[in-house]
């Protein structure tokens, strides 16, 4: 794609927005009060000269305060991955409203959702926090503290939310704290070790030095573009976390679109622990982690030894009565094996649509899916791992693609390219992604 082409649709495509969206400017200038906008860097990501500004959003279509309705991909970058407001979930928030929101006190409605949470992802023990990076952060620190080990491993490119034991990459091959970290102190690269994704030698090499607390990971990552496991790759991790006396952490926040009860319970294999955050509140601030009866009895035997006090776990404010019936009300009517059904189904169509389209247009890119989530990469092959995923992106290319897309009613993720498909998707919705998507193509080829 040739560079003069992507300028230029990027040109005419912000000037198209600066037309149509007269209100998000005069917003953007009067709310000087949030530093930098709200919520922070996000919004630095939107591809158009300014953020769109929300008015609503309601099952998987949302309008903005200029008016414009969009077919949202985005869903909160999977908070919404079920859609907008299901009625279920507004029902139980109104009513949840009415009888108090934060008690600091057990409920019965709580140990019920254990219940559920333990029948849906396959594992016993759950403990709730209020972000899914605040579950990471729980995670990391309970691993260390029964493990007795100081070290975690993650994988090259990976992001796990505000977590800065997560903030390391290879750089030249060597572990590297992000230079866009604020304000830390210590240089993590020494606690956290960083090998490439699907690399089973480096894996091996890593674990058997025997001082790995756990290794962190998506079972597909998400964040650096969709880089899939290769085949064989988790069951090896799985078995070599066996073999060393590693805890196994799935971090499913995303790749819960992988099918009911997440990408573990979907594929395989079975993680000692994992976080899911954002979607199961359906967008009400909540996380959860689960974790087997063997990590659980570590767990114990640790608080029996440690003196009264702060844990360094657990806020105020995490498993409040909003979030547990928020959490609830998700798992109970929305989050069930119908819903993916219905998921499934339009990200196939997706798929298709986009392939076809690609095809047509004789671009050298692909698609890559991890069940509801899909996404397009402007490259011929799909990448192994973080640093082939890196080195493909074109943010140029992609921010002018965005833009196009949400001149024409379409939202994606700022960040790559991907794409949700929630169980109130309309097909009328997918196609007209693909046909905006087509038409990007061709004026891109112009
Ligand atoms: N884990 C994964 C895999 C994520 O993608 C993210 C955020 N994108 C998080 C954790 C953190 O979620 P939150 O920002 O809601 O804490």
């Amino acid at each position: 794609m040739a560079a003069g082409a992507i300028a230029r649709v990027a040109e005419r495509e912000a000037e198209r927005f600066r037309a149509a969206n007269p209100r998000a400017f005069a917003h953007h200038a009067a709310a000087t009060g949030w530093f930098q906008s709200v919520p922070f860097h996000w919004m630095r990501d939107w591809p158009s000269p300014v953020p769109i500004v929300a008015a609503t959003a309601k099952d998987a279509a949302l309008t903005s305060i200029d008016g414009q309705r969009y077919d949202d991909f985005c869903l909160g970058d999977t908070a919404s991955l079920f859609g907008h407001s299901p009625a279920a979930l507004a029902a139980a928030l109104a009513q949840q409203a009415h009888e108090g929101l934060s008690y600091m006190l057990p409920t019965e409605r709580g140990a019920a959702l254990s219940e559920k949470l333990a029948a849906m992802f396959g594992l016993p023990q759950w403990q709730v926090t209020t972000t899914a990076s605040e579950a990471n952060r729980a995670v990391i620190r309970w691993c260390r503290g029964i493990s007795g080990r100081t070290k975690i491993l993650t994988f090259n490119g990976a992001y796990h939310g505000a977590v800065d034991d997560a903030f390391v990459d290879l750089k030249g091959g060597v572990p590297t704290m992000r230079a866009s970290l604020v304000g830390q102190v210590h240089d993590l690269h020494g606690t956290t070790t960083v090998i490439e994704f699907n690399d089973g030698d480096a894996l091996a090499a890593a674990l058997n030095g025997g001082d790995i607390a756990c290794v962190l990971a998506e079972p597909v990552m998400t964040n650096v573009g969709m880089v899939r496991d290769a085949p064989g790759f988790l069951h090896k991790l799985r078995a070599l976390c066996d073999e060393t006396g590693t805890l196994l952490v799935f971090d499913e926040t995303h790749t819960i679109s992988s099918g009911y009860g997440g990408h573990g319970v979907t594929h395989g294999p079975k993680p000692d622990l994992m976080v899911v955050g954002k979607s199961i509140g359906g967008g009400v601030p909540c996380a959860v982690y689960g974790f087997s009866a063997a990590v659980a009895e570590r767990m114990a035997a640790l608080n029996a030894l440690r003196p009264d006090g702060h844990s360094g776990i657990g806020t105020t404010l995490s498993a409040n009565a909003l979030a547990i019936t928020a959490m609830d009300a998700m798992l109970s009517d929305v989050i069930t094996p119908a819903a993916y059904d219905l998921m499934l189904c339009g990200a196939a169509r997706l798929v298709a649509g986009l392939e076809q389209e690609i095809a047509a247009a004789g671009l050298d890119w692909h698609v890559t899916q991890v069940g509801a989530r899909v996404e397009f990469l402007t490259c011929p092959t799909p990448p192994r791992n973080g640093g082939e995923a890196k080195s493909a992106m074109h943010p140029e290319l992609e921010a002018a693609i965005h833009l196009f897309l949400a001149n024409r009613g379409i939202l994606l993720a700022p960040f790559h390219n991907m794409m949700l498909v929630s169980p109130v998707t309309g097909d009328d919705q997918i196609d007209r992604l693909v046909g905006a998507f087509a038409d990007c193509a061709s004026v891109l080829k112009e």
